[in-house]
């Protein structure tokens, strides 16, 4: 790559880019040698891949489509005949799952234990009882807070599961994480090529030459965005900037549950960023430090991680090797 050529430029916003258009939440400008790129706006997000080098479009957006059908159709919440709703619909029974949700399902346990739970694939009750399901159409009533389920109480046996009754399994935060290192290697097997995947801020870099540069928003009008070069790396974003509402009480709420409190995590943090070997990792720990607070950055530092963490009050942290500057 010569000395006056760009690498590609990616936007990832803090928590996801629902109702925005997609030209401000992915700008990658035109480079030499030029990314081929695919994006798709499904579950209330963008979802993207990009391949360095010239290669069929079809082909990398046939790759990035074929792998998040896949995936829908294995842990959709939200769709009756994916896998995961056979689980979450016999609570108390052994249930066959394939090989690819099984795969899954061991991440998301890898991911609890990775963070003591605060990461916890057994929340679907909560999520729902904090009116995720019904925010959109105005107020949901405060929720009663309790209906925890605890990741422990999962069970795995060959290639069946068992959930204890009143869990609901939600994979919404490891799926996108995941996905993201599956597509990413996926994309560089078939194409021989650097690549990036980009799941609603969930983000696998995948490369051994010019690094891959992103740029993190934490979209609060004060805090510039701040850019960092990623060879083989995962970087993801919880936030609670979206998909935030407000209850008829007059409390607020969001989709981010604290699964000591069964309730959306009171946190003094707009978004938190974090750099891990994976971005199923980052997610996890992600997740994590946003729910603990105040002790996010130090329980991020003794993880070895990177971080950067903006307050809702404009304050900021960075943690490890996160760049100082932008
Ligand atoms: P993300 O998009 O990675 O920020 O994940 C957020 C989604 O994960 C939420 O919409 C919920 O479905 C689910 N979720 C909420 N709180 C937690 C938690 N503490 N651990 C795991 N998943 C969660
Ligand atoms: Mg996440």
């Amino acid at each position: 790559m010569g000395e006056e050529e760009q690498p590609a430029v990616v936007r990832i916003y803090a928590g996801d880019s629902v109702d925005t258009p997609a030209v401000t939440s992915f700008a990658i400008p035109p480079t030499d040698p030029p990314e081929t790129r695919a994006v798709l706006r499904t579950w209330r997000t963008e979802l993207s891949l990009v391949v360095r080098g010239r290669v069929p479009q079809s082909l990398v957006a046939e790759l990035l489509a074929r792998e998040v059908e896949q995936m829908d159709r294995a842990a959709s919440r939200f769709r009756e005949d994916s896998e995961l709703s056979s689980i979450n619909d016999n609570p108390g029974s052994w249930v066959r799952v394939s090989g690819y949700l099984g795969a899954l399902l061991d991440c998301a346990l890898e991911s609890a234990e990775l963070t003591d739970g605060l990461c916890d694939p057994g929340l679907g009750a909560a999520v729902d009882a904090a009116g995720y399901r019904q925010w959109r159409d105005g107020a949901t009533p405060r929720p009663q807070p309790g209906a925890v389920g605890n990741w422990r109480d999962i069970e795995r046996r060959g290639d069946e599961v068992r959930i204890p009754p009143g869990m609901h399994l939600d994979l919404g935060a490891v799926a996108k994480g995941w996905l993201a290192d599956r597509v990413a290697f996926a994309a560089a097997e078939r194409f021989g090529a650097a690549t990036l995947a980009n799941m609603g801020g969930d983000l696998r870099a995948l490369t051994a030459e010019e690094p891959w540069v992103v740029t993190v928003d934490p979209e609060d009008s004060q805090v510039p965005a701040q850019s960092l070069r990623l060879w083989d790396a995962g970087l993801a974003t919880s936030g609670i900037g979206r998909r935030r509402w407000q209850t008829t009480d007059g409390h607020a709420a969001h989709h981010i549950i604290d699964p000591r409190t069964g309730s959306p995590a009171e946190t003094p943090w707009l978004s938190c960023s974090v750099v891990a070997a994976t971005a199923a990792q980052a997610n996890a720990a992600s997740t994590a430090v946003l729910v603990l607070g105040d002790s996010g950055p130090e329980w991020l530092d003794r993880q070895g991680l990177d971080g950067w963490f903006v307050g809702v009050d404009g304050r900021q942290r960075r943690v490890g090797r996160w760049p100082q500057r932008a």
